[in-house]
């Protein structure tokens, strides 16, 4: 299979080059010249299997230079051991076809694991193929979450370095504590003054900048990303999404090819992409439903069909949702309306923040997707509301896709059966949800976690308890015009 770039479809590169290289020279993302089809007869048969075995079926569907050994080895190294659930993404029953898909289990707490646990693996066989003995960068911006699952999943992987930029006052106090105290001889993490958009706009400025890409190679370096806009990030995403349905079908409460409907708290569209190019390969999704935060600029553009990033930056209680330039919905706009469009959107997008798609791309978007969005309050009345009801706790960006989903049904009276994405663990953000259950209260971080723990009797995973003893090793903080040089500084050249 071969990948082209969004806004050059001339541009052809195999799934191990894609992996690589991140993203296409000229700021296009790489996707699939044609999106494999799984029949339903092939869905009854992944349900047979465990996680691995169906991890193993869809990726090989897409990593077509990659041999079965290789994956093989990739998938098990990834799943077979690092997550707290042995289902890995296990599917909870909320209510009567109401499902929750626990994408936390993994290292860091957050479903960034799920992919972030296999692209370093599946990046040194891509790399072993596509650029022998050249030493990979991994730049990452991060709202939070990718940036610790990222230095969990490439610490100490031979023949790579990793440098994360957060922003200083956008991620959770737990958050920032999971990426200051990181261990690794081949990691560093700098703050920057600035929000996610900053940080992801600098990391793709550097990324593209030719100067720098030859000052690397003539170290033996090259860039590659981490971020979702890297193929290697969406491709196991993809996976849960089949697993879930397989999941629902192996315990009868759906029957193969009955259709269900996706729920998927949205930042930078990587989540609910994969949900749709499950879709596109023959899942029976019927509505994807895109649900955001204050920061609405998704559910605008949804709706109408007008991008507009002009508009308050609101910092909010599910931080790694506060996002206005959400870049791997240039994917979808690939897949509904081709590279031309896609060139003159995204250069009006960089010139005036701002694109309108015509009405044919809209009603095409319409046709699949539906989108909503809620306020802080809301999504804490939500957390209040299931864990009353329910006795299930969960975190600030399950809790707004709980809403965003409890508004679609009441308007719609759509009663599909639907599978909502829980991305965090509510530990990772205990101020909020300990807030929501329990009232204000001005403890220190670590009582919160012990608070939320006693009041709902669930218990902390332990990876997050055990930071409270960790040394702190990164306390740098940049401007956002200076990360080109702590990017240097950090690779000594
Ligand atoms: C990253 C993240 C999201 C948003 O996912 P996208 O793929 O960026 O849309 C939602 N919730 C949590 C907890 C996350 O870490």
């Amino acid at each position: 299979m071969n990948y082209v770039s969004t806004r050059n479809t001339d541009v052809k590169v195999s799934a191990s080059q894609a992996i690589t290289k991140g993203i296409s020279s000229e700021g296009g993302l790489f996707v699939p010249e044609n999106l494999p089809a799984v029949s339903v007869a092939e869905i009854e048969k992944l349900a047979s299997l465990d996680y691995i075995g169906r991890a193993k079926s869809i990726l090989s569907l897409f990593l077509t230079d990659f041999t079965e050994a290789e994956l093989d080895s990739c998938v098990k190294g990834a799943y077979e051991t690092g997550f707290s659930s042995e289902k890995v993404a296990p599917l909870v029953k909320l209510e009567d076809g109401t499902y929750i898909l626990e994408l936390f289990k993994g290292p860091t707490c957050a479903f960034k694991d799920m992919a972030l646990q296999i692209l370093p693996r599946l990046l040194t066989v891509a790399s072993g193929k596509a650029a022998k003995g050249t030493e990979i960068v991994i730049l990452v911006a991060t709202s939070g979450d990718t940036g610790k699952a990222a230095l969990e999943g490439f610490k100490d992987v031979e023949n790579t370095r990793i440098l994360v930029f957060y922003p200083s006052d956008g991620v959770s106090p737990m958050q920032k504590l999971q990426m200051c105290t990181q261990e690794g001889a081949n990691v560093s993490v700098c703050a920057i003054e600035g929000n996610f958009d900053d940080a992801q706009s600098g990391v793709k400025k550097i990324f593209t900048d030719k100067a720098i890409a030859e000052k690397l190679a003539a170290n033996g370096m090259a860039f590659s990303s981490a971020n979702s806009i890297n193929w290697g990030r969406l491709v196991p995403q993809i996976v849960y999404y089949f697993s879930a349905y397989c999941d629902l079908v192996a315990g009868g409460d759906i029957k193969a090819g009955d259709a269900i409907n996706v729920c998927v708290p949205t930042g930078n569209f990587g989540n609910i992409l994969a949900a749709y190019y499950a879709k596109e390969m023959g899942l029976p999704v019927k509505k994807l439903i895109c649900a955001s935060n204050s920061n609405s600029v998704l559910t605008e553009f949804l709706t109408t069909g007008v991008y507009d990033k002009n508009r308050e930056f609101f910092t909010t209680i599910s931080p790694s949702m506060d996002i206005l330039i959400s870049s791997n919905l240039e994917r979808l706009l690939y897949s509904m309306s081709g590279s031309e469009n896609v060139r003159s959107w995204m250069k009006a997008l960089a010139e005036t923040g701002k694109y309108e798609v015509d009405a044919a791309t809209l009603e095409a978007i319409k046709a699949d997707f539906a989108a909503g969005c809620c306020n802080d309050d809301e999504t804490k009345a939500t957390i209040a509301g299931v864990f009353k009801s329910k006795d299930y706790l969960c975190d600030t960006h399950t809790a707004v896709a709980v809403k965003v989903y409890n508004d679609y049904k009441a308007s719609t009276g759509d009663a599909t059966p639907v599978v909502i994405a829980s991305t965090a663990s509510p530990f990772k953000f205990s101020a909020a949800v300990l807030e929501a259950v329990d009232g204000k209260n001005d403890l220190d971080e670590f009582e919160m976690v012990e608070k939320l723990a006693a009041v709902t009797k669930k218990s902390c995973p332990e990876q997050l308890a055990n930071l409270r003893d960790k040394a702190v090793r990164f306390d740098g903080c940049c401007s956002k015009d200076s990360m080109e040089q702590v990017v240097f500084d950090m690779l000594g050249v």
